[in-house]
């Protein structure tokens, strides 16, 4: 059982002050002091010493008196505060709650904004390559780069007059008449 407060001070006082009284009467016949000697001696170490523990335990008990009364006044005012505390808390909570909220919702309009500028893009693509397979479908793909050599240069010939056998020299496309019988030469 847990004693009320000071209650170990104030009964350690009565015993010691009580011990006192209960020794010093039997050492009165061997001692050599006086009856005012001995009463002075157990005021010094026995009354004294008891009533200053009896006074101790006293405060300490009030203080603890005190104390209660204090913590009891305070206890509505504790308990207002506590629920003040809650409250706050409850309303951060549901504060915290919103945010979350709004920043998933906007993590859901960047993601969806994200995939339709993705498929945009797929779509100008696809779009890009249909042009340009149509494009390709028109314009005929270009002639392959020919494989014969160029002609040689033309050079000027020595012809022989099918009339009269003459020779003549004749220049690229160049036509003659024979300067003997009249036949035209042609150069070939
Ligand atoms: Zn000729």
């Amino acid at each position: 059982m847990e004693m009320a407060a000071g209650f170990w001070h104030k009964a350690i006082g009565v015993l010691w002050a009580a011990l006192g009284l209960i020794i010093y009467p039997n050492t009165l016949p061997q001692s050599g002091y006086g009856v005012d000697g001995i009463i002075a001696s157990w005021i010094v170490f026995f009354l004294f010493p008891g009533v200053s523990l009896i006074c101790f335990g006293v405060r300490k008990h009030r203080r603890f008196k005190w104390k209660q009364k204090y913590l009891d006044e305070q206890e509505p005012f504790l308990l207002q505060f506590r629920l003040e505390i809650q409250k706050l808390e409850h309303e951060q909570e549901l504060g915290r709650e919103e945010r979350k909220q709004a920043e998933e919702a906007e993590e859901a309009a960047r993601l969806g904004a994200e995939k339709e500028a993705t498929l945009a893009a797929m779509r100008a693509e696809t779009e890009a390559a249909a042009r340009r397979e149509a494009t390709n479908r028109i314009t005929p793909p270009p002639p392959p780069p020919s494989s014969t050599p160029p002609p040689p240069p033309l050079m000027p010939k020595n012809i022989s007059c099918p009339g009269c056998g003459a020779r003549k020299v004749l220049q690229p496309m160049q036509s003659l008449e024979c300067e003997y019988c009249g036949t035209v030469l042609v150069y070939s």
